[in-house]
């Protein structure tokens, strides 16, 4: 079998562990990164914070991000609204003189919206160019941690080739169901699920509505349908949370094309407007902290260390954000200026952070 050593081993390509390789190649260290799929084809799930941006400028990465992202009007306000086209009910937000903060807060820009896989291809472009190598199709198939090195066992998903990474350490950026942790015997104790319900991901011609929104979130509630309406790009490409619909049942159940076309028709308010579905996903929103962020050499870093649902928008902030703490802490003790003893400090942050946001969603659920 082929043997190679790395400094740091990356599993998981989401935005999470693309973030943290960004992270490590700019500190200097050249990570590999490997992820079993091609993350590209995600859907656009998720979108960026001030202090991401405020991390992704601090590596050089804003002109990027504000080349493929969009001003989404006002940050933090929300339209409670009939339906997408349908009458408005109520606006909700930041008062004025905290949105003047944020205009003033941050040398990034408040209204700059970047969605996450406009992120991942920002960062897959740039990451090689900084010493970073990625290598998709290939799966993490165990782990042993030693005193000095972690060993990695991966394979080729398509040819089923195997070869041995030797790295310093490893980062499992693996996401929610992250193998790496439970190889470790690592669990989520406490996981809790809050709801049940079906995203969809869209296209669909609904004219200028963001403007009349002042705002790219949009809540629908009427009698046929309770959902979120969220724009991803200020033209024409949606995202739904389909939260509840007369006769949704208990268990998460998939819904059929016609079927959510049908709730989208309900959501927007008009029939007649095309809609292209792109994907449809029936999942659990949970909340959930790993027992431990870490074994040895082996850091867990975002949805594998914690889920916080996906009201507020924490999730890949917070794991991005982990993925940030960690890589100057790895860089400084890989490069001999700091002792190991500093990526002790690496969980107590991330695991107050991760606390900090599940306990701000369970105090607006
Ligand atoms: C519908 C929805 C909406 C959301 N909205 C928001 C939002 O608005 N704002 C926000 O901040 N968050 C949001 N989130 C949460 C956000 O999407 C996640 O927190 C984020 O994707 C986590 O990133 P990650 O990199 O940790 O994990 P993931 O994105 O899950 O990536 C993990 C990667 O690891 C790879 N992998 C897994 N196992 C292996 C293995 N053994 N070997 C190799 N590779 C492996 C997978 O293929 C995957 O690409 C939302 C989530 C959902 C489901």
């Amino acid at each position: 079998m082929r043997t190679f050593s790395v400094p740091v081993l990356v599993v998981g390509c989401g935005p999470v562990g693309l973030a943290t390789g960004m992270f490590l190649a700019h500190w200097g260290v050249r990570p590999m990164l490997i992820d079993k799929r091609d993350p590209m084809s995600a859907p656009p799930r998720a979108g960026v914070s001030l202090r991401t941006l405020e991390l992704f400028r601090s590596v050089g990465l804003e002109p990027a991000l504000r080349e493929v992202g969009w001003e989404g009007g006002r940050p933090m306000q929300t339209i409670l609204k009939e339906a997408g086209v349908g009458a408005t009910l109520r606006r909700s937000g930041l008062p004025p003189r905290y949105t003047r903060r944020l205009e003033t807060c941050s040398p990034a820009d408040h209204r700059l919206l970047v969605m996450q896989d406009q992120v991942q291809r920002v960062v897959m472009a740039e990451l090689p160019r900084r010493g970073g190598q990625v290598r998709f199709d290939t799966r993490l198939l165990d782990v042993e941690v030693g005193d000095e090195h972690v060993r990695a066992r991966v394979g080729h998903v398509s040819t089923g080739e195997q070869w041995e990474i030797t790295a310093d350490y490893l980062v499992a950026a693996d996401g929610a169901n992250s193998e790496v942790r439970e190889r470790l015997g690592i669990t989520v104790p406490d996981r809790e699920v809050l709801t049940r319900l079906n995203t969809a991901f869209f296209r669909a011609d609904l004219g200028p509505v963001t403007e009349e929104w002042g705002t790219h979130f949009c809540l629908v509630h009427n009698d046929r349908v309770y959902a979120t309406l969220l724009s991803k790009n200020g033209r024409d490409q949606w995202s739904s949370h389909i939260m509840d619909y007369p006769g949704k049942p208990e268990e998460l159940t998939e819904l059929s094309t016609d079927r959510t076309i049908e709730l989208l028709h309900a959501v927007i308010g008009d029939t007649t407007i095309p809609i292209e579905l792109h994907e449809v996903n029936a999942w659990e929103a949970a909340y959930g902290i790993a027992s431990s962020f870490r074994k040895g050499r082996v850091f867990l870093a975002g949805d594998s260390a914690h889920v916080q649902s996906s009201a507020g928008g924490l999730g890949m902030n917070t794991g991005i954000q982990d993925g940030h703490n960690l890589a100057w802490k790895l860089a400084a003790v890989l490069h001999g200026h700091a002792s190991p003893a500093l990526l002790n400090t690496y969980e107590p942050e991330r695991r107050a952070a991760a606390r900090a946001s599940v306990a701000l969603l369970r105090s607006g659920r």
